[in-house]
């Protein structure tokens, strides 16, 4: 079913330089009042020239590289000439036949199996300014523009349809945002920095491309809506046309915007106010600014840290979980660090909605270092553990503080016993029926000790002692 589809990407993301692509105008306009970060030249009024902004093509060339990329001599900006009312100029100045970069290679892993999408290419260009409606696109009665985007350096990273369904398309975009987010030219958190067109086809139909797919989130969802429509129309022995369709994301379905362009309506020719650039020498020094990237990492995490792959992937995928990790591993055991970072951290974050990057001003590695050590002199349980990092997540405060204000200190032996006899003497049924063979019948009365010692005996220990207890306990002594 999922190799009929073909998917390929043209990911649009913002590179995090100080200032735009051809004006000095601030890129710092996230949380601005709408057209206040603009210029003569951004606005594209009459006779305002582009200066290129050189940090724009270093970085571009970084993340070139990064993708294995084969980075050209001499690029050359292009216009592109289409009108629309974020565009004000008229044209966007973008490249075209002598982009940065062609043919790299990025390595994703999709149900335990290494896959391979090739990258057809990667060239820099502007953003447009953004467009917000009141309501759906179909529906609104105007639209406002905001200028403040317009100009910000893109880079554009052009696959191949080796995509072969919507999951794969999410993992891609995920690694890809992690490999930017590595290089330090790109911050995924910002809203709207990563913006995704799709080309989506199904075996015995046309293509169709889906625009403004603007969340990791939306990819998954706008593909799988899209391969449902077009093979719906096959089935139905329709025709899929080739079109462009817009993605809307409030309501999660696609429409038809117009037939699709062809590349001859663009009438692409060289920007007249740019001189080429060669950059053949400079791209030997950017090479030894490349930091080591996800895969590299992931390699030396397992063979340095003796941590399995799933924990290795897991931790190096965001650049903030790899250095929290290697802050705390390098203080207390390694496994264990692993385990509590990939498995329970990372779990605690995604139910949250919050990146490392902010959870680190609450839950320093310190204070991981701490916990973990509490762990291990068990002065606290797994599940008192847990609960000392999702109260530092919600609410801040220090461990040893939390551990009494909570009282999460593990029981004294004493105090165990005392609950397991408790609870055998006041669950006989449960006991028999344990007894008679139902394992069940244990989960229950572990559960029972567990809610006696408010959680603060370690379920595994409290399950050792009952069996012991239990098999101890003359039940026939107790029969009438
Ligand atoms: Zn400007």
């Amino acid at each position: 079913m999922e190799s009929e589809v073909k998917i390929g990407l043209e990911c649009h993301a913002q590179l995090l330089t100080r200032s735009k692509l051809f004006c000095p105008c601030s890129t710092d306009y996230h949380n601005a009042e709408p057209n206040t970060h603009v210029c003569a030249v951004c606005l594209g009024l009459p006779g305002a020239l582009p200066t290129v902004n050189e940090q724009a093509i270093r970085y571009g060339i970084k993340v070139a590289l990064a993708l294995g990329c084969e980075v050209q001599p001499e690029i050359i900006f292009y216009r592109k000439n289409y009108y629309y009312p974020d565009l004000p100029r008229g044209f966007q100045i973008t490249q075209y036949d002598f982009p940065i970069a062609f043919n790299g290679l990025v390595r994703i892993e999709s149900d335990g199996e290494e896959r391979e999408i090739r990258i057809r290419r990667v060239h820099i260009e502007e953003d447009p300014g953004r467009l917000v409606y009141k309501g759906t696109i179909d529906t609104a009665k105007y639209a406002l523009v905001d200028y403040n985007r317009s100009g910000i350096p893109l880079v554009e990273i052009v696959t191949e349809p080796d995509l072969r369904s919507p999951k794969e398309a999410r993992i891609f975009l995920n690694k890809l945002r992690s490999i930017l987010e590595y290089l330090g030219v790109f911050n995924g958190d910002l809203e709207g920095a990563m913006r995704v067109d799709a080309n989506i086809s199904v075996a015995g139909g046309e293509r169709a491309e889906v625009k403004n797919i603007s969340s990791y989130k939306g990819v998954e969802r706008a593909l799988s809506f899209e391969i449902t429509r077009q093979k719906n129309l096959l089935r139905r022995g329709l025709k899929v046309k080739q079109e462009t369709r817009h993605y809307d994301e409030v309501r999660g379905i696609t429409i038809s915007m117009r037939t699709k362009e062809f590349e001859e309506d663009y009438r692409y020719f060289p920007e007249p106010d740019l001189v080429p650039i060669r950059i053949a020498e400079s791209v030997l020094d950017l090479k030894a600014e490349i930091p080591e990237l996800p895969d590299e990492k992931r390699k030396r995490f397992i063979t340095q840290y003796s941590i399995t792959p799933e924990h290795a992937t897991a931790l190096t995928s965001d650049k903030h979980v790899a250095d929290f990790y290697e802050a705390v591993a390098s203080r207390i055991d390694p496994k264990l660090s692993a385990t509590w970072i990939a498995d329970v951290l990372k779990g605690e974050l995604n139910y949250r909605s919050i990146t490392m990057r902010e959870a680190i001003k609450r839950l320093s590695p310190d204070d991981f270092v701490a916990i973990l050590r509490y762990l291990k002199q068990g002065i606290i349980t797994e599940r008192g553990a847990t609960v000392l990092i999702r109260e530092m997540l919600d609410r801040g405060g220090k461990p040893d503080e939390i551990i009494k204000r909570k009282k999460l200190a593990t029981i004294s032996p004493t105090e165990i016993d005392v609950a397991i006899d408790a609870v055998i003497k006041a669950n006989k049924n449960a006991v028999a029926d344990y007894l008679a063979g139902k394992n069940e019948a244990l989960n229950f009365l572990v559960g029972q000790v567990m809610k006696y010692t408010r959680g603060r005996a370690e379920p595994k220990e409290v399950r050792i002692k009952l069996v012991d207890k239990i098999q101890a306990y003359d039940l026939r002594s107790d029969a009438q």
